[in-house]
């Protein structure tokens, strides 16, 4: 974006194009999820009348196809940056001052310098925790697991441990806290660990693991609660580091925060003024889409004579676990603190498409409402495509939608959307 708007820019990248999101994360992740949900689709569609036979899954074919489209990718984002007029240095850049970089021995200076080296997963220091695997690994399994454990509750343990479920392995999803996806609206969180385990995960809560040991070919595992279990793959999703280091940020003097993340003030600019940060590593909002408005926003300031500030107001996000939830604005909880008074109307359903068969899953929907102006500030929902629903509700929320909107807006019948605008009950 900088180069489209004049400014001569060069690029330093040590891997592929195209960072976590495109590589190890959002992106090689929907594609596993997709093949995960798709063991249910099949005995659905029993029920419609199918006659599918006994399916079975091919776990390499699934990886090989995945790596040719991540790939595709790769070779997308280079050709957009050469075909912008970016220069690719091939290297790990370290910041030598202000104004100059060393790529590979070779030194560049700039006006400006933007950091976006984004985070890497961060591993408990407990014994035994260099048998475990990350998600970065978990990419890239030559095969699947007799067992799998994956320790954590936020977005990546609940969606990998959907994953491996999803595609047949028996898993444990472990987690020391009381509920899984802390921050969001707690009936969101405490709902996806029940519909997690009804659909077979083994979900644990208030524990963690201890103690590693190998065992053959198998990893002993020991909990707080001193029970035991063997496992074929222990897999921790607990959070993430801004990746900060070795990168000469302090010497150039660029304060890092107590988690190594780059500190900036709301144009993303570090304590040096000229040495810019966005994405992961600063650790804000750590989600594709808001890097890419930072950079977007970054462009704008620096070379469009445009100042331009971050605004992370209002970000929706999904979490492709099985169920999908999706969530916009605050949780009941955070609203109830910046609010007040509230209104909340809440529904849960069995979704048209399963009425003919066995399943029960529900789908959940919530909206948060300020009581004094009657602005909706929060919607929530779990359930099928949550991510595809919220994303237009996501509209409405940002452009500050009363309640008295939401109710005037017709629904398409048959969905489940339409529950969002057919809400009528408060909840008591
Ligand atoms: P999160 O911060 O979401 O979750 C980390 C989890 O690990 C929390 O449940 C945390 O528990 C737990 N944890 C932290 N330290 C320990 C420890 N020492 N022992 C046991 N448990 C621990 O990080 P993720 O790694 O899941 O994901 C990183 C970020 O990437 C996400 O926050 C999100 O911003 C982004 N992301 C977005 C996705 C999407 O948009 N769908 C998908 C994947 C990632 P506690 O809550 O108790 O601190």
């Amino acid at each position: 974006m900088s180069a489209t708007y004049g400014a001569r820019v060069a690029i330093a990248e040590s891997d592929r194009f195209g960072g976590t999101c495109v590589n190890v994360g959002c992106i090689p992740k929907k594609l596993l999820s997709y093949a995960a949900h798709l063991r249910e689709d099949f005995e659905v569609a029993e029920a419609y009348g199918w006659n599918a036979g006994a399916p079975s899954f091919d776990w390499p074919r699934l990886l090989a196809n995945k790596d040719r489209e991540i790939e595709r990718l790769n070779g997308l984002y280079e050709r957009a940056l050469t075909g912008a007029g970016v220069e690719i240095i091939r290297g790990r850049a370290v910041v030598k001052g202000a104004n100059e970089v060393e790529v590979n021995g070779r030194t560049c200076t700039a006006r400006h310098i933007l950091v976006a080296t984004g985070a890497w997963p961060r591993l408990p220091q407990i014994p035994g925790a260099e048998l475990a695997i990350t998600s970065n690994e978990a990419f890239h399994l030559q095969k699947l697991p007799s067992r799998a454990l994956v320790v954590g509750g936020g977005y990546i343990a609940v969606e990998f441990a959907s994953i491996f479920n999803g595609v047949g392995v028996p898993t444990t999803l472990a987690y020391r806290g009381g509920r899984l996806l802390r921050g969001f609206d707690a009936e969101i969180g405490e709902r996806l660990g029940e519909e997690m385990a009804r659909k077979g995960v083994d979900v644990r809560l208030n524990v963690d693991p201890v103690r590693l040991v190998k065992l053959g070919a198998q990893i002993e595992v020991l909990f707080r609660d001193d029970s035991v279990q063997n496992y074929g793959l222990v897999m921790f999703a607990t959070g993430r580091r801004p990746v900060t280091r070795d990168l000469g940020l302090e010497a150039a003097g660029v304060k890092l925060s107590a988690d190594g993340a780059v500190v900036v003030d709301k144009y993303s600019r570090s304590t040096v003024d000229s040495i810019y940060a966005i994405g992961d590593v600063t650790n804000r909002i750590n989600l594709t889409p808001v890097a890419t408005a930072e950079a977007m926003w970054l462009a704008r300031t620096l070379f469009r004579n445009s100042p331009t500030p971050v605004d992370h107001a209002n970000v929706p996000t999904a979490v492709f676990a099985n169920p999908n939830l999706a969530s916009v604005g605050l949780s009941e909880e955070a609203a109830r603190k910046a609010h007040g008074a509230i209104d909340v109307y809440k529904t849960s359903f069995r979704a048209l498409k399963l009425t003919l068969t066995e399943k029960s899953e529900r789908t959940f929907m919530k909206l948060v409402v300020e009581r004094a102006s009657q602005r909706v500030v929060g919607a929530h929902m779990i359930g099928p495509d949550a991510g595809e629903v919220i994303q237009g509700v996501a509209i409405a929320v940002k452009l500050g939608a009363t309640k008295a909107d939401f109710d005037a807006t017709l629904g398409i019948h048959p969905t489940a959307a339409e529950e969002f605008v057919t809400l009528r009950e408060k909840a008591p």
